[in-house]
């Protein structure tokens, strides 16, 4: 179970401005199921899912994983939660393009500290429907084809939660709802907490 508990978040910038981003931020969510948290361009949702990955910190309030503290970790149980219980679905992707599609996913588990075996990659890439590009450069796939391999790369180290960030963003329709369909599929069995603006 995940808990937010009077979360508020502000940021300086370089002016020394303050900027608050998120203001005292009370959620809880199950340990499986979709979440889907809607607001506009600048309400605060990137903060919101970055507190949550332990990718940031928080101003005030405490953020609960299974009872424990997330905004106490020290530095190595913060890599502990990132590694193994979150997989993230950026905006952005964040692909490597000089690495070959089951480089990329390997990658993830590399972190992890595991070596992925061929058998390993194949089978994500069976459930995002992206099984005969285990070869394919990232550069070579079209915007929908990218979406699913970052999906892959987070659910191949078997992570108790996704966050995605507005993962629909730049595709098309069609592809939105085949995406949609994956997420909502991972979701039986994991808790996704997915930000969107539309
Ligand atoms: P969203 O993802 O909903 O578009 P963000 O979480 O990215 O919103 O941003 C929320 C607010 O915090 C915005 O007003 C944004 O300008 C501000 N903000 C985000 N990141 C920073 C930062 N690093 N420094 C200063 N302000 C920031
Ligand atoms: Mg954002």
């Amino acid at each position: 179970m995940l808990e937010l508990k009077h979360v508020s978040k502000w940021y300086e910038t370089k002016k020394k401005k303050q900027v608050q981003a998120l203001k005292d931020v009370s959620l809880t969510f199950g340990n499986t199921g979709l979440y889907v948290i809607f607001g506009k361009s600048g309400s605060g949702k990137s903060t919101l899912l970055n507190l949550i990955a332990g990718l940031d910190g928080v101003t005030s309030g405490r953020i609960l994983f299974n009872e424990e503290d997330v905004t106490k970790f020290k530095a190595n149980e913060l890599n502990q939660y990132r590694n193994f219980q979150i997989g993230f679905i950026f905006q952005e992707l964040n692909l490597i393009s000089n690495l070959n599609v089951k480089e990329n996913i390997a990658l993830s588990l590399k972190m992890q500290g595991k070596k992925a075996s061929d058998e390993d990659i194949l089978q994500v890439l069976t459930t995002v429907g992206m099984e005969a590009f285990m070869d394919r450069g990232i550069n070579e796939l079209s915007g929908g084809q990218k979406q699913r391999i970052a999906i892959a790369r987070a659910i191949i180290k078997n992570p108790n939660m996704i966050v995605a960030d507005e993962p629909t963003g730049s595709l098309d329709t069609q592809t939105s709802i085949q995406i949609m369909e994956l997420i909502k599929d991972i979701s039986k069995e994991k808790l996704v907490i997915m930000v969107t603006h539309n």
